[in-house]
């Protein structure tokens, strides 16, 4: 998906609408979570009331995140709202809200796999986060960015960009982060609510998921099943980044994290390095995602899995 859309429609779709809610996607991340909250903010800036909606639960590392505690799940959705702006999401479905059918969308997204779903669709796919749209938002909207906003935004485009070390980082992103820093947000304790208040789980969890590590030709896998959670008291959020261990290892050109789910199913997470596009090689596996970066679910059982993907990329090495 090439660039679409315009702040301007965004924009106007906005300010002809009083009730909006806002959501992202299921295991939500730090561009997520940030930038809800970050757009939360904004709207009511603007004079709106929003409700601010996940269907999965906010990970921890990002409930002390300014108005965090304002995002509801499904459960607490009251159904009077005029549109829905949806963050990060291809499809309806990946917001796991399916009430959010029936009303008009507007869509900003910075996904390579990015989809026109929405009334309205804004898609850039240069943006380093779709925080880095949601500044331009605000800048746009003539909102000020508090250091709450500010705040928000720095951990979203911090999380999403790898600590500012993917392809997709280029002058633009720390022009935005030094900007966002002048408005208030703190790297250092950013990074220390980020990088060093970690649960232990995770750190327990990320020891299994190492135990199981193979390479082969630049392939590497690593899996935790279910089991595996079990004895770790492991949350979906803790998977988050243990495939980056593996794509972090030299000579390593991709690599698959697979997490057993229900179903006999496996959630993957795919990294790449070194121009293999990631995105374009599992376009057949459904999810979605960036050139480095791809997500999606594939059948069981586990050996099956592996085997499959390994199959699909082999080739392109
Ligand atoms: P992760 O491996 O960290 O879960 O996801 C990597 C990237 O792929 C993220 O940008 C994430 O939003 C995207 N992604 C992961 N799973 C899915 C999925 O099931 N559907 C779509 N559309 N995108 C996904
Ligand atoms: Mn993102």
């Amino acid at each position: 998906m090439n660039e679409h859309g315009s702040i301007n429609e965004v924009l106007h779709s906005i300010r002809s609408h009083e009730r909006i809610l806002v959501t992202s996607h299921l295991r939500p991340d730090g561009d997520a979570v940030g930038s809800m909250l970050a757009l939360g903010f904004l709207l009511r800036a603007m004079g709106k009331s929003p409700q601010l909606v996940l269907a999965d639960p906010v990970p921890v590392l990002y409930r002390t995140l300014p108005g965090a505690n304002t995002i509801r799940g499904c459960a607490d959705l009251d159904p009077h709202f005029d549109t829905a702006i949806v963050l990060e999401c291809d499809s309806v479905e990946r917001t796991g809200i399916s009430a959010l059918a029936s009303y008009p969308i507007i869509n900003i997204d910075h996904h390579a796999s990015a989809k026109l779903f929405g009334a309205v669709n804004w898609i850039d796919p240069s943006a380093s986060a779709v925080a880095e749209m949601v500044y331009h938002l605000a800048i746009a909207a003539g909102v000020d960015v508090t250091p709450d906003m500010a705040t928000c935004l720095y951990t979203a485009v911090l999380t999403d960009t790898g600590s500012f070390s993917y392809e997709a980082v280029s002058a633009r992103t720390f022009q935005l982060a030094g900007e966002l820093v002048s408005k208030g947000a703190s790297p250092g304790r950013i990074a220390e609510r980020i990088y060093f208040s970690n649960p232990e789980s995770k750190i327990r969890l990320l020891g299994s998921a190492l135990a199981t590590l193979k390479i082969d030709n630049g392939i590497a896998t690593l899996f935790v099943t279910k089991d595996d959670m079990h004895s770790a008291q492991a949350t979906d959020a803790d998977c988050e980044g243990v495939v980056n261990y593996a794509i972090g290892i030299k000579d390593v050109r991709v690599a698959f994290f697979l997490r057993e789910i229900d179903g006999g199913l496996y959630r993957i997470s795919m990294r790449s390095k070194g121009g293999l596009n990631v995105a374009a090689v599992a376009e057949n596996f459904g999810g979605g995602g960036h050139r480095n970066a791809r997500g999606c679910t594939v059948a069981g059982p586990l050996h099956e899995a592996v085997s499959t993907l390994v199959h699909k990329v082999r080739p392109l090495l």
